[in-house]
């Protein structure tokens, strides 16, 4: 494999970036700045060798459809930060982790094998165009009581990415 080398101050740049956009809607970097400086320079490395963000500790499919899944932040971060307080790799943790700096542990992989993710594909596709059935979604929907922000997913975030209220200012709306 091509060896990537990339520049300390661009590590930096992006470290910098995910700290500050993160932090307002939630998500804190792994206090341990080592981890997380290296997972961003892999980052950085994955961007130069497949043309997106793949997440560090996956292996890459060969194209981008086939990634989708797992481009940084990948669709398993959150879960896995409700369910553990640290994403998979180790780079996103929850304000308790960080603020309490406590120590991460390996979280086991929730990303479904390579033929579920192809059932699942298909059924999208499927269904993308069919009318839905609101008392049949995949996913219940949830709305912030502070600022109507609304989101379709299993469990409600744990800080609302628009206005900051805490997870238990969120109600289901559906
Ligand atoms: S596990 Fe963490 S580092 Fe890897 S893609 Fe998901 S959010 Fe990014």
């Amino acid at each position: 494999m091509e060896k990537i080398e990339i520049p300390p101050n661009e590590t930096e740049d992006l470290f910098n970036k995910l700290a500050s956009q993160g932090q307002g809607r939630g998500y804190f970097l792994n206090h341990n700045e080592k981890i997380a400086k290296s997972l961003c320079e892999a980052l950085l490395k994955n961007k130069k060798r497949y043309g997106h963000q793949l997440c560090p500790c996956r292996l890459s499919t060969g194209s981008r459809e086939g990634d989708l899944d797992v481009i940084c932040p990948c669709d398993y971060r959150d879960p896995d930060l409700l369910e553990y307080g640290v994403c998979y790799c180790g780079l996103y943790v929850t304000k308790k982790v960080f603020t309490e700096k406590i120590p991460t542990k390996p979280v086991p992989e929730r990303r479904p094998n390579k033929e579920t993710r192809l059932i699942n594909k298909q059924k999208y596709m499927e269904e993308k165009n069919q009318p839905k059935d609101i008392n049949n979604l995949p996913y219940p929907v949830m709305r912030c009581s502070v600022c109507g922000y609304i989101c379709a997913r299993a469990e409600a975030p744990e800080v609302c990415p628009i206005c900051g209220a805490s997870h238990d200012r969120f109600q289901r709306f559906i």
